[in-house]
């Protein structure tokens, strides 16, 4: 009770001095107190707890299913956006906690680091565990993919005998995962029309992780996923659980996907797009069809979904429509750039990058990053950000036109220029490392553009105080 109460009031003081989102300081505080604390609480939630991991689509994937969760009217506490490690688990269980211990919420929703999540394992015993996909990302802090992959097998294994796995089939390293676990449904996409012949070169995981010997493509939705097979046939790509048989975008707007599992087969119309995004629905729809909702009823709940953080948020900067997308990594990037340029008809775009210790240190990933397809779709660039000379300097290097680029120092600076650039009728396109979006967003907050995000994400009742209603 101790160390629940100094987190809670931890918590109180930080949103009192308005630190906002994502902080993890009341887990910090709360774990010191009582190691066990994330223990206790997480046995507290009757239905368990959903855990989301893989390098890109997390935090849209947890979305999508808490969306899904609360139209069935099932209570979640979730953790922030930022704050996927042990320590933001435990801080919004704390925060979310009564101060008598009890816990108004009937399952955890929790999207985790790779590394920290064989300590979620054995700390919050979740029922269910969704594995997105592996890409390199942020090599400063993890290291090879191989040890990305290797932390995830650790708490599949470790959790095995409770733990259904929602696995990505079209991945290679992902699918593996499943071996030898006893319940595994698989996702993925079965529409060859959207097949790439080639792998991107931000591409990683060719070989076959049975036997090295490099895997044959047929070809892939993106990066690395698609459909493969082993030349030595020790590896296939799995039977599929949920699978997508068609996916047509939209626009940047919506997607209309055709999906079935062993029992239907439905239409659904989700507010988003991008392959990626597909993968991020199936992903999703599979887990819930893990937690006995069927695919009819969550599909009709996506129809009101509402896109997270930087992923296909639409605002009104002044007159100009803007779209925001977070990018992180190479594969992630060259997504959004697809997508903003193919399906978004893209011409203006506002480039955001940062090295901060949330967006990876090392910033040579751009050089992965197929920026060559805004040398022939852009009619204007502005870039910024903490290392915005490294991206102009990799603009350049994909012939970007000297004459149609622009370096701004400062975010409101920045913002203002990309929103003049923009032709009448278009719209601009914002793409941002994680700090540079935060960055932003703070600038059109200001300018009355948008909610600041923790108010969106905090629309949760307050638990009870000693004391009464608590903060009014
Ligand atoms: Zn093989």
């Amino acid at each position: 009770m101790v160390a629940l109460w100094a987190g809670k009031l931890t918590a109180a003081a930080s949103r009192g001095l308005r630190r906002g989102g994502g902080t993890t300081l009341p887990g910090d505080v709360s774990r010191w107190l009582d190691e066990r604390i994330l223990v206790k609480l997480a046995a507290a939630l009757p239905d368990s707890s959903l855990v989301v991991a893989g390098t890109n689509g997390k935090t849209t994937t947890a979305a999508l299913l808490r969306h899904i969760l609360e139209t069935e009217g099932r209570t979640v506490v979730a953790n922030h956006t930022g704050a996927n490690l042990v320590f933001g688990v435990t801080a919004a269980l704390v925060d979310r906690a009564s101060w008598r211990g009890t816990l108004p919420a009937a399952m955890g929703l929790f999207e985790i680091d790779e590394a920290s999540l064989p300590r979620l394992v054995r700390e919050a015993a979740p029922a269910t565990i969704v594995v997105t996909n592996l890409f390199r990302d942020q090599l400063d802090r993890y290291g090879e993919l191989e040890t990305t992959a290797s932390h995830l097998r650790t708490a599949l294994t470790y959790g095995m005998e409770g733990v259904t796995a929602v696995l990505n089939a079209d991945d290679p390293m992902v699918a593996a995962l499943g071996d030898g676990l006893p319940r595994v449904r698989y996702a993925g996409l079965d529409d060859k029309t959207l097949l790439q012949p080639e792998l991107s070169h931000g591409a990683d995981a060719k070989l076959c992780p049975r036997c090295g010997s490099p895997l044959d493509f047929e070809g892939v939705y993106f990066g690395h996923v698609g459909r493969y097979s082993c030349p030595r046939g020790d590896f296939d790509r799995p039977r599929l659980d949920m699978r997508a048989t068609s996916v047509r975008l939209e626009g940047v707007d919506a997607m209309r996907l055709s999906v079935e599992d062993e029992r239907e087969e439905i239409e659904v119309r989700v507010p988003l797009s991008g392959l990626y995004n597909a993968y991020n629905v199936v992903l999703a729809l599979a887990a819930a069809g893990a937690l006995g909702i069927s695919l009819r009823r969550s599909a009709s709940a996506l129809a009101g979904f509402r896109p997270a953080f930087g992923r296909m948020e639409r605002v009104l900067i002044e007159a100009t429509p803007t779209v925001l997308l977070l990018g992180k990594n190479p594969t992630g990037f060259n997504e959004v750039l697809r997508t903003s340029v193919e399906f978004g008809g893209g011409r203006s775009f506002l480039l955001a990058l940062n090295d901060r210790i949330a967006d990876g240190q090392d910033v040579s990933w751009i050089w992965d990053v197929d920026f060559e397809i805004l040398a022939r779709a852009a009619a204007r660039i502005v870039v910024c950000g903490d290392r915005a000379l490294d991206l102009a300097l990799r603009l350049k290097y994909a012939q970007v036109d000297a004459g149609r680029m622009e370096v701004v120092k400062g975010w409101s600076a920045a913002l203002d220029r990309a929103v003049q650039g923009t032709a009448p009728g278009q719209t601009l396109f914002v793409l941002a490392t994680y700090t540079a979006m935060l960055e932003l967003r703070a600038v059109l907050a200001h300018k009355g553009s948008l909610q600041p995000y923790w108010v969106d994400r905090s629309a949760q009742p307050e638990p009870e105080t000693p004391g009464g209603p608590a903060g009014k």
